[in-house]
């Protein structure tokens, strides 16, 4: 399983980067070219076929100014066929080989330039030279045939029955002379009508490709614009999703025009999602995220953006210009949100991640260039887990600590399981001492971490972090064990056991069956269960109260001895004490420090001591340090005290040196 995952997010990120790569206009420009080459083509073949058919023509006018060539030649030893030449209709004119014109029938209206042109067929070369008066066709200094369409057009349709249009021919005679004689191409109204059929339907297979070329074009981006949409929209909310989120959001991040603003990435949980599907279904359940998404959508101006990102989670975008101002505006939100519904109330979390302006070494707003919004939304979803275990709505705002302290708890929740394994927490005993006799009275168990890594580990490190996941269960059936253990082998050798005190937790307290499962631990290691003590945090009264008494009474039925922890560092719970039946109250280590040591705070603790030993309790100082502390203790007969001043929490050699051998 854990090895697919990264291959998914792999194809996942492909795919969102061809969309995010694609974009209609490329494909736009690639049917605007092949329409231009289409064009091109079209235009080509028709130069081609009229081209074609002029040089057909050309031949047929060629012969006439060859015949012509061929009389003035004849008529330079015998004048008749110059005769014959003057009395037809034919124009033409001969140079020297100095261009001077040295005979001249008819008007001249050859253009000078000209060149020569070769026939298909490779018979015919010479040179042919444009009419002055019809500037219709050119013969180019290098062979080539152009046509001036406007004039030709012009001409061509101008004409009824038959057209012809002049050139001029010119032949190479003897001594260096050139006849250059008027000829004519030409058309008949046929010839037209095939030369304007070509060139219509050329035209209308042009034109039918463009128009199809065209739909094809608007087809094509508006299925881009749909798949891009359902690409980028949430099927749950209708709104936008995560892909819409990550990619026009970094986008904005990232971008130049937005690089002044201080922009907020920001997670949104609706936390008791859950309950909610569970309680109703999950169609009214998305029905509730699709109007929670609206309402978002609804306080988003121009620039920010909101989407749905996960199952209840919205990832937001926002603009601020302070801090003060985001977290009105936030709490906002959650107001709006959590009544969104009349009939129930919501927990909304908020996770926030800050983006100010980048500036560079000399104070100038640069570009965000390397802006991750999946790193800030990550920040801002770390910051949102910190209120995880919290039933408030809230907000958070993440700092780096935050991530130092994420991080840690993802390796403590690696590493739980194998330390537990390796044995690698170990049972640190912290002596309870009478104040009046300074004999040994008890002890606490508290646990440490040596790790190989970290070294040694105070609970304050790791124990919140298993009371959150669930792992505390494990740990305080392993404390109980080993201090059961070490009871019976300090029995076994003799030893004046005290009884030993283990905090069992909150969380644990709730299991129904927790009497029975430390009574089967203790025995199993074959302790005797009056010299273990089960201590409850003062906190764990706050909950079921019915499951709490019950469990009570099973320990007391099997012989164990409860303590109430930190007594008076939370809510008063003056009424647990009077409801249960527990046999120690520990006083919580606040009343001997700073301002507490004062006056007021003795007549408290004095109180409570009374208080404790009306009720048949046994009193138990915690985080005593001084002297003074001790006597003032002692005076007030409280029973034990655990404190540095007899001795901090020491390693079960260490602790053995303390119990007497059995007298
Ligand atoms: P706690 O149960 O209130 O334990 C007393 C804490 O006060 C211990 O801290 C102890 O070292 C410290 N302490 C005792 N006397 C003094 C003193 O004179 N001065 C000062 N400054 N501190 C004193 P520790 O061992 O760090 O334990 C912290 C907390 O971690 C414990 O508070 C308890 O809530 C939890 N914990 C420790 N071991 C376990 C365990 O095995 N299971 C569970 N569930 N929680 C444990
Ligand atoms: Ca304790
Ligand atoms: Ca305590």
């Amino acid at each position: 399983m854990s090895k697919k995952k990264p291959d998914r997010k792999k194809e996942r990120m492909k795919l969102y980067k061809k969309v995010r790569n694609t974009s209609s206009w490329r494909s736009t420009v690639i049917y605007l070219l092949l329409i231009l080459l289409f064009i091109a083509m079209m235009i080509f073949l028709s130069g081609f076929v009229v081209e074609y058919i002029f040089e057909s023509k050309f031949k047929e006018g060629y012969k006439d100014a060859e015949r012509t060539a061929k009389l003035y030649e004849k008529g330079q030893t015998d004048s008749s066929y110059l005769k014959v030449l003057e009395s037809e209709d034919s124009d033409f004119f001969v140079k020297d080989d100095n261009g001077k014109i040295i005979y001249q029938k008819g008007k001249n209206t050859c253009s000078d330039e000209g060149g020569e042109l070769e026939i298909t067929n490779g018979k015919y070369s010479y040179c042919v030279y444009s009419d002055k008066e019809i500037d219709i066709a050119r013969i180019n200094k290098d062979g080539s045939f152009s046509l001036n369409p406007a004039e030709f057009v012009k001409w061509y349709t101008s004409f009824e029955d038959s057209a012809r249009l002049p050139l001029w021919v010119s032949f190479d005679l003897d001594g260096g002379k050139k006849l250059l004689c008027k000829t004519y191409l030409s058309f008949s109204s046929l010839d037209r009508i095939l030369v304007i059929e070509l060139l219509a339907g050329l035209a209308i297979i042009v034109f039918v490709f463009c128009l199809l070329t065209v739909i094809k074009i608007i087809k094509s981006a508006i299925n881009f614009r749909r798949v891009v949409r359902l690409f980028y929209s949430d099927p749950v909310t209708n709104g936008h999703n995560w892909m819409w989120y990550v990619r026009y959001g970094e986008e904005k991040l990232r971008g130049g025009r937005c690089k002044k603003y201080s922009f907020a990435v920001v997670d949104i949980v609706f936390r008791n999602y859950r309950n909610y599907c569970l309680c109703h279904s999950i169609s009214e359940g998305e029905e509730l995220l699709s109007s929670m998404n609206r309402l978002l959508c609804s306080e988003m101006n121009k620039k920010e953006m909101c989407a749905h990102a996960a199952m209840s989670n919205f990832a937001l975008l926002l603009i601020y210009d302070s801090e003060e101002q985001l977290k009105q505006r936030l709490n906002g939100f959650i107001e709006k949100l959590k009544d969104i519904d009349s009939e129930h109330s919501f927990h909304i979390q908020l996770g926030v991640d800050l983006i100010p302006p980048k500036t560079d070494a000399g104070g100038r707003i640069v570009k965000r260039r390397d802006i991750s919004i999946e790193n800030a939304y990550n920040n801002a979803c770390t910051a949102s887990a910190t209120l995880a275990d919290s039933e408030e709505s809230g907000l958070r705002i993440f700092d780096s600590n935050l991530l130092e302290q994420q991080k840690w708890e993802n390796t403590v929740q690696e590493k739980q399981q194998s330390a537990l394994d390796n044995e690698e927490f170990v049972v640190y005993y912290q002596p309870k001492y009478d104040p009046c006799t300074d004999t040994l009275k008890g002890a606490e168990a508290l646990i440490r971490w040596e790790s190989p890594e970290y070294g040694l580990l105070t609970p304050y490190k790791f124990i919140p972090i298993f009371e959150k996941n669930g792992f505390i269960t494990q740990i305080d059936h392993y404390m109980i064990s080993h201090v059961a253990r070490a009871q019976k082998k300090w029995l076994d050798e003799g030893k004046k056991c005290v009884p030993i005190s283990v905090n069992v937790s909150r969380v644990h307290f709730a299991e129904p069956d927790l009497a029975e499962q430390i009574r089967e631990l203790v025995d199993k290691e074959g302790a005797p269960h009056e010299l273990i003590e089960i201590e409850l945090t003062e906190s764990a009264f706050f909950d079921d109260k019915n499951a709490m008494l019950r469990t009570i009474a099973a320990l007391k039925e099997y012989g164990f001895d409860i303590s109430m922890d930190d007594f008076g560092s939370g809510y008063s719970s003056l009424n647990s004490l009077k409801d249960m039946p527990l046999d120690v109250l520990k006083l919580d280590a606040e009343f001997f420090r700073g301002d507490n040591a004062g006056e007021r705070g003795r007549i408290v603790v004095s109180e409570a001591i009374k208080l404790a030993r009306s009720l048949n309790m046994r009193t138990v100082a915690e985080g005593v340090e001084i002297k003074e502390q001790v006597e003032f203790l002692a005076q007030q007969h409280c029973d034990m005290i655990q404190g540095y001043y007899y001795a901090k929490p020491m390693p079960a050699q260490d602790f053995e040196q303390r119990i007497q051998p059995q007298q």
